[in-house]
């Protein structure tokens, strides 16, 4: 079994914004060199998130924030004294970590399909940490 990890480094520069790393990751996996196995991928933060959505339109990502920010508003009924409660429960329930396989030696995705880095609570600093396990 092969593993190979790879973080990467990104600086946002909006509170909110889902940023594309779908030819990021997949340039992860070409320098592995692996061509069957798992993809995966781990956002070490709690006010941020990753997903994988529509990347044809990007209205999809601008209702999907929308959405957000209706159900989880900046200015809630929060206890935390930090004041960016909203960007903990977004990370939360948008999740961590997904998961892809890999194919032919590359990301083994929909059509329609691309990988967001999503911040809730930016401008910052980011990583994301990319690991392929070959089986
Ligand atoms: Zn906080």
């Amino acid at each position: 079994m092969k593993i190979y990890e790879k973080s990467l480094s990104l600086r946002t520069t909006k509170r909110i914004d889902f940023i594309e790393i779908t030819d990021e990751v997949n340039n992860v996996v070409k320098s592995s060199g692996i061509s069957n196995g798992i993809c995966y991928v781990f956002v070490p933060h709690t006010t941020a998130a990753v997903t994988i959505n529509e990347n044809a339109d990007r209205s999809v990502v601008k209702d999907i924030i929308s959405v957000l920010n209706k159900v989880i508003p900046e200015d809630g009924d929060y206890t935390h004294s930090e004041g960016n409660s909203d960007a903990h429960v977004k990370s939360s329930l948008v999740g961590c970590s997904i998961q892809i396989f890999v194919s032919d030696g590359k990301l083994h995705l929909g059509t329609w399909q691309g990988i967001y880095f999503c911040e809730f609570d930016g401008p910052r600093n980011r990583n994301v940490w990319v690991k392929v396990i070959g089986i």
